[in-house]
């Protein structure tokens, strides 16, 4: 069909937020987390093992203490192709960081990947979403610092802003422009879903994640999905949550893996910073 080969043309983001199993912003474990045992490394490998089976380079947003923790995820993950961009370093939201930690944070974490893949990240992505288009304090820190793109504001109900853009916008700093770039979601008359993502990703049906991407292709613009290494570990560690947390955090992780890999066959990706620097040369 024509519709699926204009589709099939555009390529699209896979994401995914490098952090532990009790990396749960508001629900921080009373044990810290540097002496909970870590989940990432098999995960991370699961990951890089699908990526590399379809030959696709994902951007993988690093949190900076885990990186300096294991100092050999961010070079495996690099010599594999892929882009790593920052996630801040100690997983707290913004809103509890202010300015000077938060530049703190970016600065440190910028050091630690720059030292051990030899490259400055120019992506951003705010622990659970805690970035706000008005919060002109961050952005500014953010393009001051290098970064070219940040990807943080979710045009979700509750975890962001239902109402807010779904598709890649430039942010005005003092200084110059920081790109948003959104992800995916599908819109219905009740309000966006968060099928690019999160639960909504392991919880919708298949077929409705597809045609949102193919929806978002068609209209030219790439769809941006997110995942984190503790998805892919049906029978990982969980943190005690409540019971809605408990399951958008941990629940049905078994779907995670298998609709990766069903998208990876059917869709075309690149990196967050292929997508940007197409656009910068475009
Ligand atoms: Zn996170």
């Amino acid at each position: 069909m024509l519709q699926d080969r204009l589709a099939n043309h555009l390529k699209n983001v896979i994401t995914i937020d490098v952090e532990d199993w009790f990396h749960v912003c508001g629900c921080e474990p009373e044990t810290p987390p540097d002496r909970l045992p870590g989940r990432v490394r098999p995960n991370v490998e699961r990951i890089l093992g699908l990526l590399g089976e379809f030959e696709v380079a994902a951007t993988f947003f690093m949190l900076g203490s885990l990186a300096e923790n294991d100092p050999a995820l961010v070079p495996m993950i690099a010599e594999a192709g892929h882009e790593i961009a920052s996630h801040g370093y100690s997983h707290r939201l913004l809103t509890r960081l202010g300015s000077d930690e938060f530049k703190r944070e970016l600065q440190l974490t910028g050091d630690i990947i720059e030292r051990q893949s030899g490259k400055r990240p120019v992506g951003f992505r705010a622990p659970q979403w805690s970035l706000k288009m008005s919060d002109s304090w961050a952005y500014d820190i953010l393009h001051e610092e290098g970064y070219l793109y940040d990807s943080s504001l979710n045009p979700l109900p509750l975890v962001g802003d239902g109402s807010g853009p779904r598709f890649p916008f430039r942010i005005r700093t003092g200084k110059g422009d920081v790109l948003e770039i959104p992800p995916m979601v599908t819109t219905t008359p009740a309000g966006n879903l968060p099928t690019g993502g999160g639960w909504g990703f392991r919880f919708f049906p298949l077929w409705m994640i597809r045609s949102t991407i193919s929806r978002y292709n068609l209209s030219g613009a790439a769809s941006i999905l997110y995942l984190h290494p503790r998805e892919m570990e049906k029978d990982g560690p969980r943190l005690p949550l409540p019971p809605l947390r408990n399951f958008a955090t941990y629940g049905t992780r078994a779907e995670a893996g298998g609709r990766l890999r069903n998208l990876l066959g059917n869709f075309r990706f690149q990196t967050m910073e292929q997508l940007v620097t197409s656009w910068q040369s475009a």
